[in-house]
């Protein structure tokens, strides 16, 4: 047999189709789009206005059980899932996320899906796509140039330099940004001070774009951003440097949804990127929204495991976007569930059933999650060629006995073809299955309580510890009026709990809140716990090491 084919191999093999005829499968006329070269689009945000009286598709979101270095597959199985839908005879759209250049140049593992469920070009869209992310990027680093400026220029709002709550970003991961000081060089180089480099995923403007309803709401939202405190301790926001005018502008063609398609010429928005754990982890919700009124499915998935992505995009998301999800698919893997069960990275090829047993109780947990926000759900086994019969035959065993749907996906070696079980699975369940879906918490809960209900209900743990500064930040948020926000967790991805050793299912555990931080333009409150980095570091082995590009242009490394 031959070897296996990268993904890249197999996305440069793909026949696509002109955006033109993905566009028009849609619906959608000329005047809705414009082409960003021949296989990329950006589709109008007024469109969704015009589709106003139709009725709104089905929306599944796609989760996972906790991440493993194993790899769980999502992205593989959205694609795949889409593409399977629409081979059963549903019009289904994706979405997405966009990838993020950090982790593209540091992990192994591209952020377009995998094998025969990819989304399309994905050099492209694993590399610069439709520039949205450098104009993220351009427009928080915009801000925060102003924003010295200002200071330079006389400091008029007399802004403490010591209290500015506003970095600067890049898309890459680069350890050495964390702490930097500027402004070094005399009085002609601007007031030196402490600052640092998140990434750009982590920027609030990225959450912004992605939970904006349109033009209007977005410079809004970027107009109520937190920036910094003067000296006597008043909070200084966006709009008193009167630059949210300037910040929408350089936003104004990334706020639109970029249409892309997979390798089965499914349609597929892209859009938006923020981290799973200082922001909410989905793509936009204008792509969510567009999905949802141009297909009768539209297949999106939220970031990390339930833990995190889906719990936020229930309980931050719809709010933003005001929408009702239909169902959840849980992706697991035999081998993700074996890790889970205590098994090293290096033994995941043996068969063994006493790991998979133990491992279950991740997967158990993030069922009880999705069944507390009252949503049908489906459990879907992304399948690798190393899986054994009996370990397949053991998980869909276990499913029976308790209750729960589950359907093997093939999808990563076959395509949608490969995922029809599951895609009929996700049908008949969205259609037959009483929905009952409601937030966690009201936002008239106090903050505590909001924060204690996601730690208990949906990590399984004890309860919340707040550090001195957490506290003191806290009486800060309620006095500033900020404590009706949902409530948005850092937390490692790893594990239930803070600590990314602690796999399975740990009990009994406590969450430390070391920070708490009103992110008031996307409209929640983060809390901080564990060691969660904002600004990733580069492995020892980084993917760039791989990377090239021959003299006729073709790409290789790029997964
Ligand atoms: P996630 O969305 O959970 O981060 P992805 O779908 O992006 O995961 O997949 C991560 C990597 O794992 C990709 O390179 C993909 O090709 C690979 N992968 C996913 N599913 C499979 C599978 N069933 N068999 C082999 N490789 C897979």
């Amino acid at each position: 047999s031959s070897a296996v084919k990268s993904d890249i191999e197999i996305a440069q093999e793909a026949k696509l189709a002109p955006i033109s005829e993905i566009a028009s499968g849609l619906g959608l006329e000329e005047e809705d789009w414009e082409p960003y070269g021949r296989y990329k689009a950006k589709v109008s945000v007024k469109t969704l206005k015009k589709f106003q009286e139709k009725a709104d598709g089905k929306i599944i979101l796609v989760t996972s059980i906790n991440p493993t270095p194993a790899g769980e597959g999502k992205s593989t199985v959205t694609v795949g899932l889409g593409q399977a839908l629409n081979r059963i005879g549903k019009k289904t759209v994706i979405a997405l996320r966009e990838p993020s250049l950090g982790p593209t140049m540091g992990l192994k593992g591209g952020a377009a899906g995998g094998g025969y469920s990819q989304v399309v070009p994905m050099e492209d869209i694993n590399l610069h796509f439709t520039g949205d992310f450098h104009a993220i990027t351009a427009a928080h680093n915009a801000l925060a140039a102003l924003l010295d400026n200002h200071i330079h220029q006389g400091n008029e709002l007399n802004i403490d330099p010591r209290r500015i709550a506003w970095k600067r970003v890049v898309d890459l991961n680069d350890r050495a940004l964390r702490h930097v000081i500027i402004g070094l060089g005399g009085k002609a180089n601007g007031v030196p001070r402490e600052d640092g480099f998140d990434i750009t995923v982590a920027s609030e403007i990225m959450a912004i774009l992605c939970l904006s309803e349109d033009l209007k709401d977005l410079k809004e939202r970027l107009s109520r951003m937190l920036i910094a405190y003067t000296y006597d301790g008043r909070p200084v926001f966006v709009k008193d440097l009167k630059v949210e005018g300037a910040l929408t502008l350089l936003l104004k063609e990334a706020i639109h949804p970029n249409l892309v398609q997979t390798l089965e010429n499914t349609p597929a928005f892209v859009h938006g990127g923020p981290f799973a754990n200082i922001a909410h982890g989905c793509n936009s919700v204008l792509a969510t929204k567009m999905g949802a009124k141009l297909g009768d499915y539209v297949v999106t998935e939220a970031g990390f495991g339930a833990d995190l992505g889906a719990e936020k995009f229930l309980d931050i998301t719809t709010r933003a976007g005001h929408f009702r999800p239909g169902a959840v698919v849980i992706v697991a893997t035999i081998r993700a569930l074996k890790m889970h069960g205590g098994m090293k990275k290096e033994e995941l090829k043996n068969e063994s059933l006493d790991a998979l047993a133990k491992g279950m109780e991740n997967l158990t947990c993030h069922i009880e999650t999705i069944k507390a926000f009252g949503l049908p759900y489906v459990v879907a086994i992304n399948h690798f060629i190393f899986d054994t019969d009996n370990e397949v035959k053991y998980v869909k065993e276990w499913c029976a006995e308790n209750g729960h749907p589950v359907a093997l996906a093939k999808v990563w070696e076959d395509g949608g073809k490969g995922g029809e079980e599951l895609a009929q699975l996700v049908a008949d369940t969205v259609e037959s299955t009483e929905n009952h879906f409601k937030p966690l918490y009201s936002l008239e809960d106090s903050i505590e309580d909001k924060l204690s209900a996601v730690v208990t209900k949906v990590y399984g743990g004890k309860e919340i510890e707040y550090s001195p500064k957490a506290q003191k930040q806290l009486a800060k948020i309620k006095k500033n009026g900020w404590d009706k926000f949902p409530v948005c967790i850092a937390k490692t991805q790893y594990s239930l709990s803070d600590d990314p050793k602690l796999i399975g299912r740990p009990t009994d555990f406590i969450i430390h809140v070391r920070e708490l931080k009103a992110s008031v333009g996307a409209g929640f409150v983060v809390a901080m716990t564990g060691s969660v980095l904002t600004m990733p570091g580069l492995p020892k082995e980084p993917a760039a090491l791989n990377m090239d590009v021959g003299p006729d242009g073709k790409i290789v490394g790029l997964f």
